[in-house]
């Protein structure tokens, strides 16, 4: 199986930028009359929906940013009354607030056939095994894999994250043939194989991975698939847009095929907004080009990227997106999971024992990503008082966990010992090298 929707993959490039103006052009129209926060947008330059005719437009259009939606929560943004939801999903904001996108059944369907269209590309068939260990909830990568495997018709084995020893059980008892879950979690499983002496090929016949949810290079996908035997493929999404399936790699692996006929890719300048041309390195902006339940134009990802539009020999013709390498904002990527140090710091801020000096050190070890928080004690805290240090570490590491969904550890350090600093805080250490 090459393809999973032949026509719309391989539409010539004239034809594929007839289908985007169209539904640009419908998009914007329908965003004006049915998303309130854009429609100010657009009447505060005195922009009209007509005067948008092609997808060469695009610019005049104003940006959506993270903001928006947070101003907007829970339900400011969606273009659809609730009655036409049948899905939210959320993921972390920088205030703790959750930035929610809701989905209508057919926002759900065109996920299934980006994700299965992934899929295929990454070598999977309808007679796929297909393991899923990302995690099933509000964050997207679980159910979007999800999704793209059963629209395939392909066997789906919904075993989400964690319990290392039945993952691998179940891998080799159900024959898996692709994985997908984030690429450190891969490199973990890859060397817990290689523990309980399972062989490659013949206890573990997966041929294929997609990996995504977290910046990872060239050298970790030369890493995995020779440890596996496998094809590593890249995957793009936000929970914002749609979630996995925004863009993937084929088996030739020449940038991300971006799913342009349903999400439009622009790269722009970080500092001055202005599109950049093809191939130069700025800030990711997508529009939705057939989103109902909350479509976004123009969307400020914070994800640094490129794009590419050279041919692709799998005859895929959409433009392509490179490996994603920073972000342009303070969002930390922990083992999946947004984390904002602004999280941290309304945490840190409700008790009086310690104070709001701290420091983030994220690192790799074992090819899981590890962070520390690093926090001041308060002068009235008796440096001695062992049990009361305790405690607070204790308290502090459970209400971390639960504002940020995912582990730190916390250390606690003596007033005046975390390095302060003029001006913007250099608050984070990250050591992963990637
Ligand atoms: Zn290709």
């Amino acid at each position: 199986m090459q393809y999973f929707q032949k026509e719309l993959e391989t539409m010539n490039r004239e034809e594929r930028k007839a289908l985007q103006s169209e539904r640009l052009v419908k998009m914007v129209k329908y965003v004006y009359e049915n998303q309130k926060p854009y429609r100010a947008k657009m009447d505060a330059i005195k922009l009209k929906p007509e005067d948008i005719k092609s997808i060469d437009d695009i610019y005049k259009l104003p940006y959506t940013v993270k903001q928006d939606l947070r101003d907007a929560y829970p339900f400011g943004m969606m273009a659809r009354p609730k009655k036409d939801l049948v899905r939210l999903h959320a993921s972390s904001a920088t205030t703790g607030k959750l930035t929610v996108a809701g989905y209508t059944k057919k926002d759900i369907e065109i996920w299934g056939e980006c994700a299965a269209r992934c899929l295929v590309m990454a070598g999977a068939s309808p007679e796929s095994v297909v393991h899923i260990a990302y995690g099933y909830g509000l964050f997207t990568g679980g159910l979007g894999m999800h999704y793209g495997a059963e629209t395939l018709g392909a066997v789906v084995v919904p075993a989400s994250a964690g319990n290392t020893q039945k993952q691998i059980q179940l891998i080799t008892d159900f024959e898996a043939d692709v994985i997908c879950c984030t690429p450190s979690y891969i490199i973990y499983l890859a060397e817990e194989i290689d523990k309980l002496g399972l062989k490659i090929g013949e206890d573990i016949k997966l041929k294929a991975g997609i990996f995504g949810a977290e910046a990872w290079s060239e050298g970790m996908r030369e890493d995995i698939e020779k440890r596996l035997g496998i094809r590593a493929c890249d995957i793009y999404g936000l929970s914002e847009i749609a979630g996995p399936g925004v863009a993937c790699d084929c088996q030739f692996k020449t940038g991300m095929h971006f799913q342009d006929d349903h999400f439009y890719p622009e790269i722009v300048d970080v500092n001055t907004l202005e599109p950049l041309p093809m191939g130069e390195s700025g800030e990711l902006v997508i529009t939705t080009l057939t989103k109902e339940g909350m479509p976004l134009l123009r969307y400020r990802t914070r994800d640094i990227a490129s794009l590419n539009n050279d041919p692709c020999p799998c005859g895929r013709t959409s433009v392509k997106l490179n490996k994603i390498t920073g972000r342009s904002d303070d969002m930390l990527i922990i083992r999946g999971v947004n984390v904002f140090p602004s999280q941290i710091e309304s945490v840190l801020l409700k008790h009086t024992e310690i104070q709001p000096h701290y420091h983030i050190n994220v690192d790799r070890v074992n090819n899981l990503d590890t962070m520390e928080i690093v926090v001041e004690l308060s002068p009235s805290v008796e440096v001695d008082a062992v049990a009361h240090i305790e405690e607070i570490r204790k308290k502090l590491t459970s209400e971390m966990a639960s504002a940020l969904s995912v582990s730190a550890k916390i250390t606690l350090v003596s007033p005046g010992t975390v390095a302060r600093s003029e001006g913007k805080a250099k608050r984070i250490t990250d050591r992963r090298k990637l």
